[in-house]
């Protein structure tokens, strides 16, 4: 761990040794203090306050960085609380990562770009020059404000030497930053996208959120194959998070619906994320955990019941091949039953919104490439019955544009008037799609609650 990585930075940080056991009062009050820190009035900074000696300030370090891996082990199983966190901690990163120092920024920068062949993914503009050995200077214009600006033979370049180093102009690699590359917000030149490190927060913010993604699959793949004991544990910590994180409210009716007939003879009215995880798993036999859950969810929403769910994952999933269905059901049905509260926390989960699924599962505009929705849709309008006859070509490429100007709720719902006449601007919640793309097709109930009330409660 590079020793000028500032002291609350959380990613990849190791506790202490004795520090992974807890009384379930200590985990408690360390849950609530991260949840307060993330919290609209918590206190973002984290600097030395005057009187305090630097051994205390290094212990209310390792308290933050303790509270920070308690919520995150509290969260990993549950995807809308994983959201979540990623979107609060990636805001608190943020706001400390503008206020570090320059030495801290550089070795923060070192840390998300690092990659596994040492290539170098990032650098300051003045090192591009013996980088690429040519002389950058003189051949890209770079704009930075009037007081800070230095004049070159062909453009204007910089020479800043704030303390903070917000200004100072850098190089990413642009497999890092495709969006503002795409759409020509920061100058490219062979390969690198050049502007300075206020220009490149968001980039280096989704960065962040990224590894901080990743390390939460890791922590729910790790629990998943654990003892009981710790997920229990586990499980409780997820419980408290009820009362603390609040769901968004959605201003419309999301009860549960049934599909009647096959599940996959209706895919015209399903949201395109549902359709592409289905098409995977037919093809692939495989789609990562959270996208399991994704799919398992809709199934369970659209009233597949539990057995007939597992016999589907079963039948298609390449990692069973070999094993015998009850050996399935105790090694990988376990996510399946817990989606339906039979194992574990034993939560009712709700399908999660556009928002969550954006940042932890896979939608189609915010994932998929830009070529192959526009192929996917192409063939669709020649295949599916159900798509537009009017101005096919121009709701197509209305799609496309506004997912590759990086708006894919617009984009969803530019998808949806390709089957149906509606006047949403955005999609925030895969079961508004169904709701609007099955009404009319005979298909689709939503259920009442006397549904509900008869439905068959699942035994323990
Ligand atoms: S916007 Fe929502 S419903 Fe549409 S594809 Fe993305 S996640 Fe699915």
């Amino acid at each position: 761990m590079n020793k000028n990585l500032p002291i609350w930075f959380p990613l990849k940080r190791e506790l202490d040794p004795g520090q992974s056991t807890f009384e379930k009062s200590e985990w408690k009050k360390l849950i609530f203090a991260r949840t307060d820190t993330l919290g609209i009035n918590g206190q973002k900074d984290f600097r030395r306050v005057k009187g305090e000696s630097f051994g205390e300030y290094e212990d209310r370090a390792k308290d933050e960085i303790l509270s920070h891996k308690i919520l995150h082990l509290a969260v990993c199983l549950n995807p809308r609380y994983s959201a979540w966190l990623i979107q609060n901690e990636g805001d608190l990163f943020s706001h400390r990562f503008i206020k570090a120092k320059w030495n801290e920024k550089i070795a923060i920068l070192d840390f998300l770009y690092s990659s596994p062949d040492l290539a170098k993914n990032w650098m300051e503009f003045d090192e591009l020059t013996s980088f690429l050995k040519e002389d950058v200077m003189n051949k890209v214009r770079v704009i930075v404000p009037r007081r800070q600006r230095k004049r070159s033979a062909r453009g204007t370049v910089i020479k800043i030497d704030d303390i903070l180093g917000n200004s100072k102009i850098v190089a990413i690699n642009y497999k890092y930053v495709p969006f503002l590359l795409k759409h020509r917000r920061v100058v490219i030149y062979r390969g690198w996208g050049i502007d300075s490190i206020e220009r490149f927060s968001a980039s280096i913010k989704h960065r962040f959120e990224k590894l901080l993604n990743a390390e939460l699959n890791e922590s729910a793949a790790k629990l998943e194959n654990s003892t009981t004991q710790l997920r229990k544990v586990v499980e409780e910590m997820t419980n408290l998070l009820s009362g603390l994180i609040k769901p968004q409210t959605r201003g419309f009716g999301l009860s549960d619906f049934t599909i009647d007939g096959d599940f996959d003879a209706h895919l015209s009215i399903y949201p395109p994320c549902i359709r592409d995880l289905i098409t995977t798993v037919e093809k692939v036999g495989y789609i990562p955990h959270w996208e399991r859950f994704q799919l398992g969810l809709f199934l369970k929403k659209t009233g597949m019941q539990v057995e007939d769910q597992l016999q589907y994952w079963y039948s298609k999933a390449v990692d069973n091949i070999g094993l015998s269905y009850d050996e399935f059901v105790k090694r990988a049905g376990y996510v399946i039953r817990h989606i339906y509260g039979i194992e574990g926390g034993k939560i009712d989960y709700e399908m999660p919104s556009c928002t969550t699924i954006q940042t932890k599962m896979y939608c189609t505009f915010r994932h998929s490439g830009i070529g192959i929705i526009e192929e996917n849709l192409k063939l669709l309008a020649e295949k599916d019955e159900n798509f537009t006859k009017e101005n096919t070509a121009e709701k197509i490429q209305k799609v496309v544009e506004l997912t590759s100007r990086g708006f894919p709720n617009q984009a969803c719902a530019a998808h949806l008037s390709l089957y149906k006449s509606h006047k949403l601007p955005q999609i925030k919640h895969p079961m508004i799609y169904l709701k609007i793309a099955g009404e009319g097709s005979g298909v689709l109930r939503e259920n009442s609650d006397d549904d509900l009330a008869q439905a068959p409660k699942v035994e323990d």
